[in-house]
């Protein structure tokens, strides 16, 4: 199987068969996030997490949890943030439009507050790196020595369709754990070929930054830079999900198992970016009526429009300001 789809149906699967949020395609590094990109993010809820899908449904950004912005108390937004003014305004707008903060105006000057504590709600994250087809691993052996030196993630698994051989488990990570996922359609399965080690989370790990030729440079990252980027991926997987496409403009295509884009023409799920007029069996029609929130909804422990955020809306809260 290619990898958008492989991809897309392990992220039904373990959508169907845990209470994990799921995420495509998140950051996986601290000096350079995008130097390695993990292809599925697996978030464990934890004791806050209700307290959490309460506030918003979007992702909250770091920079306004980081900030002296309280609760209860309101403050002046330009002295809560240790940022230019001109990047702590656009933290302080993104965060009242999600709803993490509210303001309000005192003789002529803007307060802000958070409209409820910042919980502590997840647990495990796991990293899945997804390889159909073992035998064009491409650089997976270097993408998986990057997340176990730097232990940003709690495990990481390689997950495959291939037949898995001894040679193959030879050539990657003892820690790294492996799962076979095979199967018909509509019955695809996890075969687990070799349980994950736990990596050491709360403590510094090493980053492979870049390599060249007979070169490598590799940074330090502290337990609390780690600490941090891992809310933040978090944050990242709450807000984003795993369905990150729009339907084509195509009468082919169909929303299958909880919005997955099926096209009738090519037999199977495709990636999306690659329809249009390119295609020889595009057909123009208008998008189907799809709602990718709602399936995410009724589906996992996010919540598309939590009712904390609709009282807010009508206005029932009330708050204090400073002096
Ligand atoms: S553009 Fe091609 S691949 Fe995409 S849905 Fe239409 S027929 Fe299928």
């Amino acid at each position: 199987m290619r990898e958008f789809p492989f991809e897309l149906a392990l992220c039904a699967h373990l959508e169907a068969t845990t209470e994990d949020i799921l995420a495509r395609q998140i950051g996986g590094g601290v000096h350079a996030p995008s130097n390695r990109i993990i292809d599925v993010l697996c978030v464990e809820p934890g004791t806050g997490f209700d307290a959490r899908a309460e506030l918003t449904n979007e992702r909250i950004p770091d920079a306004a949890i980081e900030s002296e912005v309280g609760v209860g108390q309101s403050r002046y937004w330009r002295n809560a943030f240790d940022t230019s003014p001109e990047y702590a305004r656009k933290v302080v707008d993104r965060a009242v439009e999600i709803g993490f903060f509210e303001r309000e105006r005192n003789r002529g000057r803007e307060y802000v507050r958070q409209v409820a504590r910042y919980p502590d709600w997840f647990g495990k994250l796991v990293g899945i790196e997804n390889k159909p087809d073992l035998a064009d691993p491409g650089d997976l052996e270097t993408q998986l020595r990057k997340d176990v030196s730097l232990g940003l993630v709690d495990e990481v698994i390689l997950a495959t369709e291939s037949y898995v051989t001894r040679a193959h488990l030879n050539r990657i990570p003892e820690e790294v754990g492996v799962w076979r996922f095979a199967g018909d359609e509509d019955e695809r399965e996890i075969e687990v070929v070799r349980e994950s080690t736990p990596l050491e989370t709360d403590t510094a790990g090493t980053e492979l930054v870049e390599q060249h030729a007979g070169k490598a440079d590799v940074r330090v990252v502290s337990a609390a830079a780690k600490a941090r980027q891992r809310r933040r991926m978090a944050e990242r997987a709450y807000g984003k999900g795993w369905r990150t496409y729009d339907f084509p403009a195509c009468g082919e295509i169909e929303s299958r198992d909880g919005g997955l884009p099926y096209c009738h023409w090519k037999g199977r799920v495709v990636n999306p970016v690659h329809c249009g007029t390119d295609c020889p069996g595009y057909d123009p029609a208008d998008p189907p009526d799809v709602d990718l929130d709602f399936e995410r909804d009724s589906r996992t422990p996010w919540v598309a429009d939590p009712a904390g955020r609709k009282r807010r809306q009508t206005g029932l809260d009330a708050f204090r300001t400073e002096n």
